[in-house]
This record gives C-alpha cells, structure tokens and sequence, in this order.
C-alpha cells in the first residue's frame, strides 16, 4: 500500500517510510491510497469473533500488503493481550473501557502496535537505528514508553515538563530503563512540543541520526485504533443493540476519532459519531461555522484533550474532501466546562454507581444530552478513573482503589536527566547519543 500526504507536495510513501519518517517531507499527514471495505459475511459474523480476530481482519486490510501474514497476526495478538468490554452504564449508553492495557489509558494499542511494527521493519536488512521523540503532558508518555520498552533497534526520548505532570504519570516512563530515556524539561508542555519539532526540522541532526515520531501523526500508532470500533460494534451486536449505533469520542489531537472515521469508510455500520471537546473546542466551532482557528491550549481537568491545534484535522478534512457538509453529517460536537465535567462525573456516580475519568465525562454528557429515540450510544472511556486520582476523588468526596498494575509502577525509582528549554542544549545532547 502506498500513501499519500494530506499537503500532496510530497512523493508517495511506503508503509515502511511512512512509519519511519511520521510526518511526509511537506509537513502533511501520511493517508493510505485505498481505505478497503471488509466483506458483508465479515459483519454478519463478527459478533462471534474474538477482539483478537476481528483487530486482525482490519489490521489486514490496512497493512497485509507490507507485512507478511503471520508477522502482522503477531504483532496484532501480541498488542491485544488484554480485553475492551463494553459495559452498561444507563438505559441505551454503553462505555467501552479502553483502559485495561498497561498503562491504563487507550493510547497502549497504539503504542505497541506501533513498536512491534517498527521492530519488525529495523529486523529487515537496510533499516538503520531509530530514535522516537516524544514530548508529553502525562499519558502520551507512558503508553509510548510502556509499547517500545525492550524493543531492539529503538530508543525512546519522552520528554515531560518538569513539575507538571502527577507522580503516578510521571513513575510510568521514569522508571522503566533498557531503551527508555527520561528528559525532564524546565519548562511547560509547549516547551518540550517546540523541542521535539526543531529536532525533526533540524538538517544536522537528522543526517546523523533516524528520528521519529510516536504521537498519533503516525500511521502506526493512529490506524491500529480502528480496532476498538469493529469491537464495540460486535458487543453491541451480542447485545442485540447494533441498529443505530452512535459512536461518541472524547477528543484531543483527533487520532481516535479519525481511526473510527475509517472504520466506517470500511463499511462499519455505524449510524453517526460525535466528537466531545472540553473547552479547547476548535472543532466544535468548526462544525459550527465552517472556519477552523486554531488557538493556544487552556488547561482543564480532561488534560489529554488540551489541544489547540489537532494534529489530525487535516486527515478529517482529507477523508471527507474538505467538505463542511459531509463533514458535519457525519459528525457532531460538544464542548464542556470542568464544572459540567465535575458534574457529570458526580451525578453518574451518584445515579449509576459508574466511576468515569474526565475524559469519559465529557463523552458519556454528550450522548445522555445528544441521543435520538432508537439509538444505542457508545462512548471511549478512554483512561481509568485512577490516573485522575486527585480530580476523582476531589469530585465523588470517595477514596479511589488503585489498580495493582498502577501500583507496581509507583514502586519503581524515578530516574530522569534534566534538560533545559533551550534547544542548542537539547541538540548538544543528541549529538552525543
Ligand atoms: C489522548 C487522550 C484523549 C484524546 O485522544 P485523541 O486521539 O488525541 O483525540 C482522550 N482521553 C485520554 C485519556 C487520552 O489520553
């Protein structure tokens, strides 16, 4: 399969330097040149497949061109090693919990997709050593830390602002060792996003070294999401709820969404999806007004989706033509205050005895405000409750259980190097690695 970038002033790609590079030479987004639908006999069975099984037909469709047949059903069973349930929270609202992986947030699947991926193209002759940077505001992090560690051929850079994120984030990627490195920047999030973008436009660096990106700009890491989709639509259909499935996503960077975008492209009968914003709501004034404006992030308490310029528009804009129409018949909006987040986390709680994080507030407010008479509603809980733990607890006035596999992470010996903001620093460290 070939790809094409969303800028279109950049040669096709093969998958192997679509993964490699992560962003095309004009700065656009890697799109695969076909989107296949999978075959009606795939739908009409799919409620009896395992997750494993059905994430290994769409990871076929995307990628079984490039990676021989039994390499990529290793990587999918390998990645999938854990179970997304759907579970009922109230009448016709489902949540799918993405958060039983490593780090307890749905960013693992991608991140260890993308890891055994990449490994599997460095094993093959000609492909030299790869560095991933990646700056991060907590969850990104760790999941990206947590996909690679291990993985021959790769070293992993995570730089987080220092101060910033909580000891539990933080304990995720300071502590693993072997290929991971931990560069705790005297700055904000911004300031470790400015660094990690002048490295990759950087001519010096980037002769004497292969530098990559693991934030959801990649292929590997984005289209593996598509996963989830195809699994929540065969539990629904197990539940005997698959008519008129509507698909809600708490949103950021747009990676998600646009893998379940794909998903329906494939034939995924979905009805519609809604895209759940928190304050930073380029998006939805987007869907309101036809005009996108990025601005500075805020700061809320669903920190994951603290984004003002989403990485993956253009992809959005790309798959549907750049049509406004299309685009908003497709997709609605919402946007929420931290004081509705706080809300809706409380009164569900309270109702529902359901614990949701404020990622999935904002996803399980907009189907129980948006829903029409006949349709189911699915929501991404996309993180565990627990990572929130201050906020949570703050909210319900409860103490929180904290699973064991959070735990274990606390118990590990944070171990980072300190880095300014300046990049001349950032640059000097890099040559000598
Ligand atoms: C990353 C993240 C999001 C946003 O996902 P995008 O793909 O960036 O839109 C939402 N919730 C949590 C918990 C996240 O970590």
């Amino acid at each position: 399969m070939k790809y094409y970038s969303t800028n279109k002033q950049a040669p096709m790609a093969s998958l192997q330097e679509a993964v490699v590079k992560g962003l095309a030479a004009d700065r656009g987004l890697f799109m695969p040149m076909t989107i296949k639908p999978l075959p009606q006999d795939f739908y009409d069975t799919i409620d009896s497949l395992s997750f494993q099984e059905i994430a290994y037909r769409v990871a076929d469709a995307f990628f079984g061109e490039d990676v021989p047949a039994d390499t990529l059903k290793q990587i999918v069973y390998d990645t999938l090693s854990f179970d997304v349930p759907l579970v009922k929270v109230a009448d016709n609202i489902y949540s799918l919990e993405l958060f039983h992986g490593p780090t307890l947030a749905f960013k693992d699947v991608g991140g260890r997709f993308m890891a055994r991926l990449l490994g599997y193209f460095i094993k093959k002759e000609g492909q030299k050593d790869v560095n991933v940077l990646v700056a991060t505001s907590g969850d990104t992090g760790s999941a990206v830390a947590n996909g690679f560690l291990g993985v021959e051929g790769i070293h992993v850079y995570v730089l987080y602002p220092k101060g910033k994120v909580s000891e539990i984030q933080e304990k995720q990627f300071t502590t693993l060792g072997q290929n991971i490195t931990a560069l705790e920047v005297d700055g904000t999030f911004d300031d470790c996003q400015a660094l990690v973008k002048a490295a990759f436009m950087d001519k010096e660096l980037n002769e004497h070294l292969s530098l990559t990106s693991a934030n959801s700009i990649n292929v590997a890491r984005f289209l593996p999401q598509a996963f989830y989709y195809f699994y929540a639509y065969a539990q629904l259909k197990r539940a005997g709820k698959a008519d008129n499935a509507v698909i809600c996503v708490p949103s950021g960077n747009f990676g998600n969404i646009t893998a379940g975008l794909f998903g329906k492209k494939m034939g995924l009968p979905v009805k519609r999806f809604i895209a759940a914003n928190n304050r930073n709501d380029i998006f939805y004034q987007y869907l309101q007004t036809g005009k996108y404006n990025p601005r500075p992030s805020i700061a809320t308490i669903a920190n994951a989706m603290d984004v003002g310029d989403p990485s993956n528009f253009a992809r959005v804009l790309d798959l549907y033509g750049g049509s406004h129409a299309e685009i908003s018949a497709e997709i609605s909006g919402t946007t929420y205050t931290d004081e509705q987040i706080r809300e809706t986390v409380k009164e569900t709680w309270k109702e529902h005895h359901y614990l949701l994080d404020p990622h999935g507030a904002c996803g399980y407010r907009a189907l129980q405000e948006g829903l029409k008479p006949g349709e189911t509603g699915v929501f991404l809980e996309t993180a565990h409750p627990a990572k929130f733990l201050e906020t949570v607890e703050g909210i319900i006035g409860e103490a929180v259980e904290i699973p064991a596999k959070l735990q274990e992470f606390m118990k590990g010996e944070k171990k980072s190097l300190p880095m300014t903001k300046e990049f001349a620093d950032f640059k000097k460290y890099l040559l000598t690695i």
